[in-house]
């Protein structure tokens, strides 16, 4: 039994929800903040978790300065996950990068004024690592997405802007407490609650036949329940320091739909082949006439392969990573699971 206290920022989203669950398990005391009223219903399946009456939720918005306050105040880790995670908006300054910044800021300035926390784990992203595959190069904790604006993939600006600002904090303030980046790549798996995240909903468009054709794309998956147990060993891990890129393995669109169609989801997966280079050429040109998000999303990625390592979270914390067909069996079968998608 830990007896340590952590706050999990944003506890209704899909990686604090595991995370969550995971350190009630190892015998931690859990804050969480919501953005609704802590005793709604809607909170009721965290309620529920095994332990969790070592569970409180507590409100706060990442656009109301000084409301972490109360959550963080007396905790010994802060674990900050909530950030909009919107692909589609009509004013990425305002719905995007203001509370992603202003609210890692916010979180930060509340945990220096708590004087009580050892280690803040921010949740990033590979968003803030690239924003465009290389077949050349592998990326690792070193790069930079330089290339997403407000104009081009605002959402992975806003976990760039929002790392970039925290890391500024860091080295500019005298805080009695360090900070430990985790940098996921595409999570996916295990939903605690109804919600359908933005990363399982790539899924849910695989199988429900919103795909026009097979792409060529390739996506780096990394299961949620692992990312939250990197969360938990960034957190314990006296040695941890620096960014840490969270990543199991990556398929193709032409595996993942050959893969799931040997599992027996056949009906509306894709299945004209617009992978060849000409057909991405053309794809892209299409792509202008999409919604804006997945418009650059696309534009970014076809015809590149993304190459990612892991090899720093696996040395230095111990690190390992379900394989990556396990977890796309864990989503579709939460999807059915919460009706996101219907399959016989
Ligand atoms: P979710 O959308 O499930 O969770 C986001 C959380 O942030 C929710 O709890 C949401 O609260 C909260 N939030 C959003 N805006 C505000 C606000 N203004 N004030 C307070 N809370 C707010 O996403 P994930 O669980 O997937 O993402 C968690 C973190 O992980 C995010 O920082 C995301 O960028 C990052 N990430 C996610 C990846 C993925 O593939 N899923 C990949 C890499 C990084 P509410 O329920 O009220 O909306």
């Amino acid at each position: 039994m830990s007896g340590l206290t952590v706050c999990v920022t944003g506890a209704s989203g899909f990686i604090a929800g595991q995370t969550i669950r995971a350190l009630l398990e190892q015998g931690y005391n859990v804050r969480g903040t919501v953005r609704g009223d802590p005793d709604s219903a809607q909170y009721s399946y965290l309620r529920d978790l095994p332990q969790a009456e070592r569970l409180s939720l507590l409100p706060a918005d990442l656009t109301q300065p000084d409301s972490f306050d109360a959550a963080i105040a007396g905790c010994d880790y802060v674990l900050h996950t909530a950030s909009p995670f919107l692909l589609e908006v009509k004013n990425p300054q305002h719905e995007l990068v203001d509370p992603a910044v202003n609210g890692t800021l916010d979180v930060l300035r509340a945990t220096q004024r708590a004087d009580t926390v050892k280690r803040v784990i921010l949740t990033s992203s590979v968003a803030a690592i690239t924003d465009e595959p290389d077949s050349n190069h592998v990326f690792t904790e070193e790069d930079w997405n330089r290339k997403s604006s407000l104009t081009r993939n605002a959402y992975f600006y806003s976990k760039v802007m929002a790392e970039r600002a925290a890391w500024d904090f860091m080295s500019s303030q005298h805080t009695g407490f360090d900070m430990v980046v985790l940098n996921p790549c595409v999570v996916i798996g295990k939903s605690l609650g109804p919600a359908l995240n933005a990363s399982n909903q790539l899924f849910r468009e695989l199988l429900t036949g919103a795909f026009p054709g097979i792409m060529a794309l390739n996506f780096c998956m990394v299961d949620v329940e692992d990312v939250a147990r990197a969360h938990i060993l960034a957190m314990e891990n006296p040695d941890a320091e620096g960014r840490y890129i969270c990543y199991s393995d990556a398929m193709t669109m032409a595996e993942l739909v050959e893969f799931l169609r040997q599992q027996g989801y056949s009906a509306s997966l894709p299945s004209r082949d617009l992978s060849a280079g000409w057909m991405s050429a053309l794809l892209k040109l299409l792509s202008y006439t999409q919604s804006k998000g997945s418009g650059d999303f696309i534009r970014a990625r076809l015809g590149k392969t993304m190459r990612i390592t892991n090899a720093k979270i696996c040395a230095e914390l111990g690190m390992t990573f379900r394989p990556v067909k396990d977890s796309v069996m864990a989503t579709v079968a939460d999807l059915q699971k919460w009706g996101h998608v219907a399959l016989d």
